[in-house]
């Protein structure tokens, strides 16, 4: 979590999350996250925080990384929209949804357990559900099998095997699994194998979506040129924010591929501006990534409103949310 205070008084709050597909600068100890912060504090000092774009321009020129410059922009925009009166889908361009629909997020579970969490999922509304799949081929045939069986055509269904494939044995996959109607199989092999990939596609009806692969606009614009995904998934801390997603969506849109936001097991904040950046882009058609609904608690004083499976995008300025100080406490392990 970021906190970014203006000499004004006024607060941000923005969220990031550690990444494994890229690994970046992450602060191991207080005396790290102090440093970090007080170099933030630096770049920052005696700037209009209202500049966004070029600020965080600045902090990549610094040569911070994505994760970083990732929750330290969401609070920034947090902050301009609590400045502007106004919220975040507003300054991002306006409201196309009022309700933003979720993907329920399942781990690797033996077959029969993960088919059992599907029904519970139709049963509290849910649309879409995903499930982590490439630990082993065959597990992953026999759970979207009992998924299928369990739920029919109640859910749309995705997998995401985090590039453990290769090519020959994700193109295996994907033609066992084409009679299983998958919404998407995400980033079935490396994330450097966008050729490959483009391949894949071109020889299984089982929809390829790309995630890791796509971090930054020309990720998109190779992704784009190649033709190598039926679906998109950004996220603001794999591409360094709210910016970087804008400008792939932009790209996306233009090739006239579908997008879904992706997720990192978010705490709240990001959630919300997850919510209020599918709420201002047209071109995020597919149910977002989310596990908000499985956590004991969120950083939240009120929680975002799940209902049939669609969070509500906040109203309130900025990203509508207000942090609890409390829990943040409770869960700070530095
Ligand atoms: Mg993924």
């Amino acid at each position: 979590m970021v906190e970014v205070i203006s000499t004004d008084g006024l607060i941000g709050w923005g969220e990031t999350a550690r990444s494994r597909t890229a690994p970046s600068f992450w602060p191991k100890s207080q005396t790290e996250l102090d440093a970090l912060a007080g170099e933030l504090a630096g770049l920052l000092k005696d700037q209009d925080l209202l500049d966004i774009e070029p600020l965080v321009d600045r902090l990549w020129a610094a040569g911070l990384p994505h994760t970083i410059v990732a929750g330290v922009e969401m609070a920034l925009w947090d902050m301009k929209g609590k400045a502007a009166g106004m919220p975040l889908y507003h300054l991002l361009g306006g409201l196309y949804r009022q309700q933003v629909p979720l993907a329920a997020c399942l781990g690797i579970l033996p077959p029969e357990e993960a088919a059992k969490v599907a029904v519970g999922y139709v049963e509290q509304g849910f649309s879409t559900m995903k499930m982590k799949a490439g630990r082993n081929a065959g597990h992953d045939l026999a759970s979207v099998k009992a998924i299928r069986q369990a739920v029919g055509p109640a859910l749309e269904l995705r997998i995401d095997a985090n590039q453990a494939y290769t090519p020959l044995e994700a193109l295996r996959l994907c033609r066992k699994l084409e009679e299983f109607d998958l919404q998407y199989f995400e980033q079935p092999c490396r994330q450097d194998m966008v050729e490959e990939l483009a391949q894949l596609r071109q020889k299984t009806r089982t929809p390829i979506a790309l995630n890791e692969s796509c971090r930054t606009p020309l990720d998109m614009l190779r992704i784009a040129r190649l033709e190598a995904a039926d679906c998109v998934l950004p996220d603001t801390h794999l591409s360094g924010g709210i910016i970087q997603v804008k400008r792939i969506a932009a790209i996306a849109e233009a090739a006239g591929i579908p997008m879904a936001m992706h997720c990192g097991h978010d705490l709240g904040a990001k959630t919300a501006a997850m919510a209020h950046l599918v709420a201002s882009i047209r071109g995020f058609r597919y149910a977002s990534d989310t596990t908000i609904h499985s956590l004991e608690a969120d950083l939240l004083v009120e929680p975002l409103r799940i209902v049939q499976g669609s969070v509500e995008v906040p109203h309130g300025p900025g990203l509508g949310i207000e942090v609890d100080r409390a829990q943040l406490q409770r869960y700070n392990t530095m």
